[in-house]
């Protein structure tokens, strides 16, 4: 295909960053060979792609994966890289950095292009004086990855405030637009995760609200608590977006280059979600292993099904903060990410994932999965 001119774009003057949170006047619209892919990624990990691709708009993005597909060449999607494991072998294909720009404010009706760095449209729409999206703050990455896996923190996921999603559908050749209800959105899931090679996303829009300046009510307790109000109480946006923002820095869940521990794709194992029969039986064994009085973190996810803290369950198993001796380690501040200590491989990661996976299921008899996508490798 012709490489893809460097340009402008419907908006106008570049934004100051990209999706990485990098400078955009360092994005250059370019095809590479035998391109290396750890530097986009927060685990800085993985191997070269055989050619790499930067679009910076919604028809460069479209005819990079048309020509990809008519030519049978496989195609790795990188938006921010903060929710990728590719392995160190590479990636013998096409890769798309998506760094389109786009940051669309009518009323409470917001639209993003794929490419908008997602935390700092947050912090834009808290600006404007609008509630939805406020306790997201902090999550790294682009917003077109967020409905990939309906990212969620401290109480809101964007499936409360995505009302479509347009996409370019790789088994029609079309763009389409998707309802909130045919993304199928579910916990950390949606029919993006289910069809993981038909969709790449254009734009998202949501629909905020305009409560006077205030959040919308405020659902999880430790930032109820942290804030100094009740669960449900409503508080100014700016005090919710800003006190996520501290509750997860302290959790080395904010990227800071500097900070290992923010070398990682945040959680790194979703929460298990277990039957009632399953569950049963695991608090069973919880109890006969950590003694009778023992309650693990129990939450309702929908008709006979209980959600328990993949976190917990690694730390009872023995992994604690900090855990591990070789370059790969648990985070020193939260057993739920996996971090790069700076000299780590993707083999070095996956020895500790496969190492804990296997010492929680000995301990507890639950399968932890991973919540970040893999490329070219396996847990
Ligand atoms: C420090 C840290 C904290 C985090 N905290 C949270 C959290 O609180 N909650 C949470 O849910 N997640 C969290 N994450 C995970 C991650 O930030 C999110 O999943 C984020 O949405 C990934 O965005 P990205 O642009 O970096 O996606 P990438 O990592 O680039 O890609 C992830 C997947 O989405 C696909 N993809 C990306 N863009 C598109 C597109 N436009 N169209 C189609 N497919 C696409 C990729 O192909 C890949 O399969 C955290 C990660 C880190 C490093």
């Amino acid at each position: 295909m012709t490489p893809p001119a460097r340009g402008t774009n419907e908006d106008g003057p570049w934004p100051r960053r990209d999706a990485r949170g990098t400078d955009r006047t360092l994005v250059h619209v370019q095809e590479l060979h035998d391109a290396p892919l750890a530097p986009l990624t927060t685990f800085r990990l993985g191997g070269p792609a055989a050619r790499l691709v930067t679009a910076t708009t919604d028809a460069e993005v479209v005819a990079a994966v048309r020509a990809a597909d008519e030519s049978g060449t496989p195609l790795l999607v990188i938006g921010g890289g903060s929710n990728l494991v590719i392995g160190d072998r590479g990636f013998d294909g096409t890769a798309l950095r998506i760094a389109t720009t786009g940051f669309h404010l009518d009323g409470t009706r917001l639209e993003l292009a794929a490419g908008e760095n997602w935390s700092d449209a947050v912090a834009r729409t808290v600006e404007a004086g609008l509630a939805g999206i406020e306790c997201l703050a902090g999550i790294p990455g682009s917003a077109g990855a967020t409905p990939i896996q309906n990212v969620g923190a401290y109480g809101q996921e964007v499936r409360d405030t995505i009302t479509e999603v347009v996409a370019y559908d790789r088994t029609t050749g079309e763009t389409v637009t998707l309802t909130a209800a045919e993304c199928a959105f579910r916990y950390r899931h949606s029919t993006f995760k289910d069809q993981p090679d038909r969709y790449v996303v254009l734009r998202v829009r949501f629909a905020l609200e305009d409560a006077g300046g205030l959040s919308a009510p405020i659902k999880y307790p430790e930032t109820a608590r942290a804030l100094g109000v009740e669960a449900g109480d409503r508080v100014p946006a700016a005090a919710a977006r800003e006190t996520v923002l501290r509750l997860r820095a302290g959790k080395g869940m904010v990227l800071d280059p500097a900070d290992h521990d923010t070398w990682s794709a945040g959680s790194f194992f979703h929460n298990p979600i277990l039957t009632d029969e399953a569950y049963a039986a695991f608090l069973a064994r919880v109890q006969d292993r950590l003694g009778p009085d023992t309650a693990p973190p129990a939450y309702p996810a929908g008709e006979g099904r209980t959600k328990t803290s993949a976190a917990w369950l690694i730390d009872r198993a023995g992994f604690t903060k900090g855990y591990g001796t070789g370059p790969a380690r648990i985070s020193t501040k939260h057993t739920l990410a996996l971090t790069n200590r700076g000299e780590a491989t993707t083999e070095d990661l996956l020895t500790l994932a496969r190492e804990v996976v296997a010492g929680v299921h000995a301990a507890f008899g639950v399968t932890l999965v991973n919540e970040p996508v893999t490329v070219g490798v396996s847990i």
